[in-house]
């Protein structure tokens, strides 16, 4: 056919066909599928992409991408070094609310201490090509407000299968 081959089908040198799934993920010259190619092989990323539904297709190239750059960046840790770096944060941010509450109890009365919040989680999220580089802005870029309501909805989330809810958890450190 006329157009350029994805990046899969031309690191596979295959016919790249109209109906490829792997072309929406990895469109001819966007640069994505190389630190993927060299993690996972192009080989492997076509056999996963095609044992799946169209649905969870968007989903897997992007935990590719974003596994195969914390790979490439952290060899040792890879994602899990991502983990651990993004718990710290939580950890540093659940010290910072409850700090703030504290001093908000003893400025305005513990009664007038909001318990939870409501959260604003972009609707393209999930949809967000993977990049480390995106991902870290976006959380930088949160206001301070906007990352405690994203710790919150976190715990929220952690808590969910727990007998004690997230926000019973923090009021009781709060105590
Ligand atoms: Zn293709």
């Amino acid at each position: 056919m006329a157009s350029k081959p994805c990046g899969v089908c031309k690191i596979l040198k295959i016919t790249c066909e109209p109906t490829c799934v792997c072309k929406p993920h990895f469109p001819s010259g966007s640069t994505r599928i190389q630190d993927v190619h060299q993690i996972f092989g192009a080989v492997n990323v076509h056999k996963i992409l095609n044992s799946l539904g169209a649905a969870e297709r968007e989903i897997a190239a992007n935990s590719l991408c974003y596994a195969a750059e914390a790979r490439r960046r952290d060899p040792i840790h890879g994602v899990h070094g991502m983990i651990l770096h993004y718990q710290s944060i939580l950890n540093d941010l659940e010290k910072d609310i409850i700090a703030a509450m504290n001093t908000l109890a003893t400025t305005v009365g513990s009664d007038q201490v909001p318990k939870y919040f409501d959260i604003p989680i972009p609707n393209d999220f999930l949809a967000t090509p993977a990049s480390l580089d995106s991902y870290i802005e976006k959380i930088k870029s949160l206001t301070t407000v906007e990352k405690n309501q994203l710790m919150q909805f976190w715990k929220r989330a952690d808590g969910a299968s727990s007998s004690a809810g997230p926000s019973t958890a923090l009021g009781e450190k709060y105590q």
